[in-house]
C-alpha cells in the first residue's frame, strides 16, 4: 500500500546488510571503545560505525566504563534537569494490525472509544490538577483521526484552563502524516512530532506490520519526519520499539536515521524514546529478542554517548527502580502519573492496577506525579516543566540550548526552578513541597550570576504570594 507523495529525494536509507555486518565484524577492543569514549566526550555525535564499537563492548570492565561517560555526559550536557510530562490517549480505533499491540485491528477485546470533548476537557483539567504542564497525544491509526482531528483536539488542549492550571506544550504520537496534515498541526502549535519505526529491521518490520495496512508500508514511515521537516515542523522525535529484533540493530538504526536527519535538515530529532516490549492485552508474542535489563541500560548509555545533544526520553513502561537507575544514564524526561487507559485519568484515577482490556500494554510504573517528584527532589534531580525554548522560538537549527556555554545556568536551570516552584505551591503534597525548598536553595547557592540569583528569587516569592505564574526566561 502507498500513499502520496514522499519528501524530496525521499528514499529507503535503511542498509540492513551494511548494518549488520557492523554487529558482526566489529570485535570488542578495548582502545578503540576508550577513543570512541573520548571522541563522545567532546560531544561530537558518533557515526555509525564508532557506535558499533560501543555495542561490540561486553565484558564488564568495559561495560562500567561505558556508563560511567554517559552519567558524565548526561551531566556535562543537562545538568541534573528531568523534564516531567504526561500522555494523553485521545482514541484507540485502529486501521493497522502491529503484531504486538493491543489496540491492533484484529483485538476483538479492546474497548475502543474516542474521548468526545467534554471527556477531553475533563481529562485534561485532571492532569493540571496534578500539576502537569506537558503532555503527549497519543492516536492510534485511523480515518477519524486525520490531521484536522489531530489540529482540533491540541488547540482543545491548550485552551483548557483550570484555576492556575494550562498545558504549555503538547506533542504528538500519531501516524506518519502528508505535507499538507503536518502544516496543520503546527499551526495548531505542536511541539514535538514523534514517530518510532518500531524497528529499521525491514524483514523483521514486514513481519510485525502486514502489508495490506498503512503501517506495512515502511518507507511511507520511514520518510513521515522528512515530509515533516519539508513541512515546516522542525521538532521531532524518532524511537525504535526494543524487543521486536536485535537490539543493537535498532541502536544503529536510531543512530542512522538521526545523522540522516542532521546531515539533510542540518537539525537532528529533538528526542528519541527507546520504549522495551510489555505484555499487552489479547497479544502473545513468541520471540527471542526480549531485552534484559542489563543490555537496557547498555543501550540507553550508547544511545547518551551516539547523540549527546538530543533529548532521551524514559516512559513509565519501566520499573520504578530500574528507572531510578537509568535516569542518571543521560534520560532528559520522564512520564509520571500516567494512564493509558482511554478516560483514564478521571476512570481510575491513582489506582495502582490497570484494566487489560482497557489498556495498550502494562504500565511498570504506576506511581502518581507527586510521588515520583519527591523521589527525584530527594536525589538531587531539578524536576522541570519548563516550556520556554518552544515558547520564545527556540527550536529546530535555533534550538542552540546545548551549544552556548551557559545555556542550562541563563535558562534551564532558572526556568525548571520557576516551574518547580508552580508545581510546589500549587499543587505538591506537604513532604513534596518541604524537599522542593531544600532543593531550590541548594540549587540557587549553585547560580553564580548574583543578579540572576535576585531575578529568580524575586519572581520565586511572586509565584508564593501573588496568582502570577508562568515567568520564563
Ligand atoms: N498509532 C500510532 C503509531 O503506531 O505510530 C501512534 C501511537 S502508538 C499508540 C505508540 C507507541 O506505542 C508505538 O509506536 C509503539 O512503539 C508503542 N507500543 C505499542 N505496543 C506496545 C507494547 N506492547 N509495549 C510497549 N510499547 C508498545
Ligand atoms: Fe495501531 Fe499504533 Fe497500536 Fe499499531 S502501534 S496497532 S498503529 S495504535
Amino acid at each position: 500500500m502507498h500513499r502520496d507523495q514522499l519528501s524530496q529525494n525521499g528514499h529507503d536509507f535503511i542498509d540492513d546488510a551494511y548494518i549488520s555486518s557492523l554487529i558482526n565484524n566489529t570485535k570488542e577492543d578495548g582502545q578503540r571503545v576508550r577513543e570512541v569514549i573520548a571522541k563522545s566526550k567532546e560531544k561530537t555525535p558518533l557515526s555509525v560505525e564508532d557506535t558499533a564499537v560501543l555495542l561490540a563492548a561486553e565484558s564488564p570492565e568495559l561495560v562500567e566504563e561505558i556508563f560511567a561517560a554517559a552519567r558524565q555526559l548526561k551531566c556535562d550536557v543537562y545538568g541534573n534537569r528531568i523534564v516531567l510530562f504526561a500522555p494523553l490517549y485521545i482514541g484507540n480505533y485502529c486501521v493497522n494490525d502491529c503484531a504486538y499491540c493491543s489496540f491492533r485491528r484484529s483485538n476483538p477485546d479492546a474497548l475502543r472509544r474516542t474521548l468526545n470533548q467534554d471527556e477531553l476537557v475533563n481529562q485534561v483539567e485532571t492532569l493540571q490538577d496534578k500539576g502537569h504542564k506537558r503532555l503527549i497525544l497519543v492516536f492510534g491509526e485511523h480515518p477519524r483521526y486525520d490531521a484536522s482531528f489531530i489540529a482540533d483536539t491540541v488547540k482543545s488542549v491548550y485552551s483548557v484552563k483550570k484555576e492556575h492550571g494550562e498545558i504549555r506544550r503538547v506533542n504528538i504520537n500519531a501516524a506518519p502524516l502528508d505535507f499538507a496534515g503536518y502544516r496543520k498541526v503546527q499551526k495548531a502549535g505542536i511541539g514535538t512530532y514523534q514517530i518510532f519505526m518500531e524497528t529499521y529491521h525491514h524483514s523483521t518490520y514486514r513481519k510485525m506490520h502486514p502489508a495490506d495496512t498503512f503501517k506495512g508500508d515502511y518507507l511511507w514511515r520511514l520518510d513521515g519526519l522528512n515530509r515533516a521537516f519539508e513541512a515546516g515542523c522542525d521538532d521531532v522525535g524518532i524511537g525504535a520499539l526494543f524487543g521486536l529484533y536485535d537490539w543493537r540493530f535498532d541502536v544503529l538504526g536510531l543512530v542512522t536515521h538521526s545523522l540522516f536527519l542532521q546531515d539533510r535538515y542540518g537539525v537532528g530529532p529533538h528526542t528519541i524514546s527507546f520504549p522495551r516490549l510489555r505484555p499487552a492485552h489479547g497479544i502473545e508474542m513468541q520471540n527471542d529478542y526480549m531485552v534484559n535489563d542489563y543490555d537496557f541500560k547498555r543501550l540507553v548509555a550508547i544511545l547518551r554517548l551516539a547523540v549527546p545533544y538530543t533529548g532521551m526520553i524514559l516512559t513509565a513502561r519501566e520499573k520504578p527502580a530500574l528507572r531510578h537507575e537509568i535516569m542518571g544514564f543521560g534520560v532528559s524526561q520522564i512520564d509520571a502519573g500516567s494512564r493509558i487507559e482511554l478516560g483514564g485519568y478521571t476512570e481510575a484515577g491513582d489506582a495502582q492496577t490497570q484494566v487489560a482490556e482497557n489498556e495498550q500494554f502494562e504500565l511498570g510504573d504506576l506511581r502518581s506525579l507527586d510521588v515520583v517528584m519527591r523521589q527525584l527532589l530527594d536525589d538531587g534531580y531539578l524536576p522541570s516543566f519548563c516550556t520556554a525554548c518552544y515558547r520564545v522560538g527556540r527550536t529546530g537549527e535555533h534550538f542552540m540550548e546545548f551549544a552556548i556555554p551557559g545555556f542550562i545556568e541563563r535558562f534551564c536551570t532558572p526556568n525548571g526552578l520557576l516551574t518547580l516552584t508552580e508545581y510546589l505551591y500549587d499543587y505538591a503534597s506537604d513532604e513534596t513541597q518541604a524537599a522542593g525548598e531544600r532543593l531550590i536553595e541548594n540549587e540557587l547557592h549553585k547560580i553564580h550570576d548574583e543578579h540572576m540569583k535576585d531575578r529568580v528569587r524575586q519572581r520565586i516569592e511572586q509565584i508564593k504570594k501573588s496568582d502570577k505564574r508562568d515567568f520564563y526566561f
